[in-house]
């Protein structure tokens, strides 16, 4: 795969990630394709490291923060891994992304900032989001950044 993508990578600035493409879809919305380029993964059963691929899931759409107003998301494939040591297979974790979640961890700290300068509705507005969504994502990260929280990391 070229590294025809690499400033794009650059300006997207996270972790371990390389570009395979990009999609401008109508005026308002950027998708870019990515894929996860760490050599190893760590077993969570047996902590050991990892270098076999054993396969990629379905591409899922994760919600990045915008680029040039441009509302944005990331479709990315999971890798799956197989453990030697222990004989298992286990998804890659990786650091921008929490498992499961369908945000970047970044755009999620963004809307926990906004939602305690703005509201829960209006950032929902902005953002084109449920205010479900917008309240759950904030009573999360409300909780993480409360002062028990804190001593805990
Ligand atoms: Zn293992």
């Amino acid at each position: 795969m070229g590294q025809q993508y690499d400033w794009l990578a650059e300006l997207l600035d996270l972790p371990n990630v390389r570009v395979i493409h990009f999609q401008l879809v109508g005026s308002q919305r950027l998708n870019v394709v990515v894929e996860s380029i760490s050599e190893a993964a760590l077993c969570p059963r047996c902590q050991q490291p990892s270098l076999i691929v054993h396969d990629q899931g379905d591409a899922q759409l994760i919600r990045d923060l915008p680029i040039w107003k441009r509302r944005c998301w990331l479709s990315y494939r999971p890798r799956r891994f197989d453990c030697v040591t222990c004989d298992n297979t286990f998804v890659e974790r990786v650091a921008w992304r929490e498992p499961g979640l369908d945000y970047t961890v970044r755009y999620e700290h963004a809307l926990y900032e906004k939602v305690r300068r703005e509201s829960v509705a209006q950032v929902a507005q902005d953002e084109r989001l449920s205010e479900d969504i917008v309240q759950g994502i904030f009573e999360r990260w409300a909780k993480k950044r409360s002062p028990n929280a804190a001593i805990l990391v």
